[in-house]
């Protein structure tokens, strides 16, 4: 597998193989916020990955409703998680105060440097 654009996973051509088992156990972790309950009540958007989307304040689509961490960026790691944290939090009090004084580590957009 390999990313595609839209950034999920696309298999890669001519590397398919058979492999024989009695058991496959599949060790996925995260693969994305549970809809049912809070994201469905809500009715939040999500986005291509099927995470919660934001904008660049972490809104939602959903007024009053913010989202920060793996809900919003996908699995990830707690050091982004607590960075989100920090700006999330920014983008809520000027989102009540009309005021930009809190500090914002990171965009939602923000990826690890490769
Ligand atoms: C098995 C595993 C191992 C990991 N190991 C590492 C590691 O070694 N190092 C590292 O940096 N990261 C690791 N991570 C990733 C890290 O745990 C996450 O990136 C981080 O915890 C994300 O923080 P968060 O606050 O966004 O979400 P979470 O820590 O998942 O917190 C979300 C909270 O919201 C609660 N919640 C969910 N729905 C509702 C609801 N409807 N109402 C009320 N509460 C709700 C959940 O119970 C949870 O307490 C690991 C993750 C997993 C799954």
């Amino acid at each position: 597998m390999q990313r595609g654009e839209g950034g999920g996973f696309e298999p890669v051509p001519g590397t398919e193989r058979e492999l024989p088992a009695q058991l496959v156990l599949l060790a996925m972790g995260f693969v994305g916020p549970e809809k049912a309950g809070l994201i469905e009540d809500l009715g939040v958007d999500l986005d291509e990955r099927g995470n919660v989307a934001r904008d660049k304040e972490f809104r939602t689509s959903v007024d009053n409703v913010f989202v920060a961490g793996d809900m919003g960026r996908g699995q990830s790691l707690i050091v982004w998680a607590i960075a989100e944290g920090r700006s999330a939090a920014a983008g809520v009090d000027a989102y009540l105060t009309d005021r930009d004084m809190l500090p914002a580590p990171i965009a939602p957009t923000d990826r690890p440097l490769t």
